[in-house]
């Protein structure tokens, strides 16, 4: 038998046939290698529809491959032999295939990439690793754009990459004029609600999800979440009928309502794609293209668009840019010395606060949250109680069927909770739950009133965002853009203060 030249190592969110690492594949030579292992939903406590929606888009991905009649060494979770972590289950092939090298597309996340690197330097390996070519850009491309910036601010990044593909671009200018239709895209549903909302794009759970829940159900039955209502694509085919549905249905009304939440409704005008996304089952240039053509055959107005492309080709290759510059320093970071520990309804959702329960139950039932659910909810009321940012990353990466560290953590760290001390976002992201009461319905049946700063029915958003104001006053004064929220507090304290006035 001929020696093994490279073993190719495809990880459960490198569900890609045109994945960098195999591109030269050559069936003689090479062998692709994939495993599933117990560490994946173990070092964080995953919830059950994360872990499911992984195993089963694993084993959709290998079964295809082997259609293909590529071959492939795929351990699953119940192999006796099964070691339960990444790098056990390298070194048990290598000693078992002996290759000459190993090869595979960069993985997603810092911790991954050091326990396999680990492997090959132990047995004496090359290990290569790709660019991973599904992103627009590469860790360089942003690493060149942030040398000499103190702040690394979305905007300025994601117009350099419209301008290098020349996504919703015209002679070197932005379409419509302007790079950026935000003010149009905050929207709320006012007294009435949504409506009628289009139904979302679930698929039934086959013979391999079957069987996969059954794993989940008796190997992490006490891992969070249910898996009653599994619907998740988890094959290229189901991820590209869920991208033709958003476009058809849901891309029109997406950037108004994008801010919009709504007590009871899960899905509203978002994609649903990050999942698929991250997964690697769809390419984000097909995503906004797709996006795009819907703007040219005059089926969405272009703010929704615009608003769209800018979360894909800006905010996802952004965030990426910031894991792979930052890390591993960045996992470290807690800026504002946040320590409390992350309240226990976070994995029950047995709390009085309203939005909170309808974000969080949500969360525990489907795995899927929208932007404003994340950031200005959960989010929200960690950064104000001063949660440990990392503790609270935990929570995020365990149950998402989206989360995977290079996203999700910029998201927490950076962008919901300050962290970083600035870095990713302009100010810390805080609100009382008077924004909470003008973008959804929430507070109208919530035994908390969000106008209330004191007494028995203050809404805890708004107690606890004057605390956190006050709590870090001397800091957030020197922020030119919390000057307002600033002088606010001290007029408050100072009203406080003053002696009531004789009438
Ligand atoms: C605290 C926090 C944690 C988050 N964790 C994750 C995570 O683990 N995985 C993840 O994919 N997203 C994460 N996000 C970003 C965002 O909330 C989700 O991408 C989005 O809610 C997914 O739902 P959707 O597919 O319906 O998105 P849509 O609203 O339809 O947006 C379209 C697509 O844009 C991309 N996108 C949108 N916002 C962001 C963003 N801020 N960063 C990167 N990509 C973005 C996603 O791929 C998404 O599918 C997080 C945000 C916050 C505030
Ligand atoms: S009153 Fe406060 S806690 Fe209750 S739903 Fe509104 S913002 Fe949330």
């Amino acid at each position: 038998m001929k020696p093994l030249r490279h073993l190719v190592l495809v990880l459960g969110d490198q569900l890609d046939a045109n994945a960098s690492a195999l591109q030269d594949f050559d069936p003689q030579q090479d062998l692709l290698w994939m495993a599933e292992v117990a560490e994946e939903s173990t070092h964080v406590w995953s919830s059950r529809q994360r872990t499911t929606v992984f195993l089963s888009a694993m084993r959709h991905f290998a079964q295809q491959l082997r259609e293909r009649g590529l071959p492939l060494h795929y351990t699953v979770l119940d192999d006796p032999a099964n070691t339960g972590t990444l790098a056990g289950e390298l070194s048990r092939s290598l000693q078992l295939y002996q290759p000459q090298s190993l090869l595979m597309t960069a993985p997603g996340d810092w911790r991954v990439l050091q326990a396999l690197r680990g492997v090959a330097s132990a047995h004496g390996l090359p290990l290569e690793i790709r660019d991973d070519t599904h992103f627009f850009s590469t860790v360089r491309d942003f690493d060149r754009h942030a040398q000499g910036r103190k702040q690394l601010r979305l905007e300025y990044f994601y117009r350099e990459l419209r301008q290098r593909t020349g996504i919703l671009m015209q002679d070197g200018k932005p379409v419509g004029g302007q790079w950026n239709y935000d003010v149009e895209n905050r929207g709320s549903f006012g007294k009435t609600g949504p409506g009628a909302l289009p139904a979302p794009t679930r698929f039934a759970p086959d013979d391999i999800t079957r069987e996969v829940i059954a794993l989940v159900q008796t190997r992490f039955a006490t891992h969070p979440g249910s898996l009653d209502s599994f619907g998740w694509p988890v094959t290229r085919e189901q991820a590209l009928l869920a991208l033709d549905a958003f476009i058809a249905q849901r891309l029109p009304q997406f950037g108004q309502y994008q801010d919009a939440l709504w007590e009871g409704e899960v899905w509203l005008y978002h994609s649903h794609l990050s999942c698929a996304l991250n997964l690697k089952l769809l390419d984000p240039r097909e995503v906004c293209s797709a996006a795009e053509a819907a703007w040219q055959s005059g089926h969405a107005p272009l703010a929704a668009v615009e608003g769209f492309i800018r979360q894909i080709l800006g905010w996802r290759e952004y965030v990426r840019g910031i894991y792979w510059t930052q890390m591993p320093g960045y996992l470290e970071r807690n800026a504002m010395n946040a320590t409390a520990p992350l309240p226990d309804f976070y994995w029950t959702g047995d709390t009085d606060m309203a939005c909170l329960r309808d974000a969080i139950l949500q969360t525990l039932q489907h795995g899927y949250a929208h932007h404003i659910q994340r950031l200005m909810v959960t989010g929200l009321y960690a950064l104000l109680t001063g949660v440990d940012p990392k503790q609270l990353h935990q929570w995020y990466l365990a149950v998402y069927v989206d989360a995977v560290e290079w996203v999700e953590l910029p998201n927490t760290l950076g962008m919901s909770q300050y962290a970083d001390g600035g870095l990713m976002a302009s100010k810390p992201y805080i609100a009382t739950g008077k924004y909470i009461a003008r973008m959804s319905n929430h507070c109208q049946g919530c035994r908390y009133n969000p106008d209330l700063s004191s007494g028995p029915d203050a809404c805890p958003f708004t107690v606890h965002y004057w605390a956190y104001l006050r709590r870090h006053q001397a800091t957030l004064a020197r922020n030119p853009r919390m000057a307002l929220q600033v002088k606010n507090l001290q007029r408050r304290d100072a009203q406080a203060l003053s002696p009531v006035s004789p009438r």
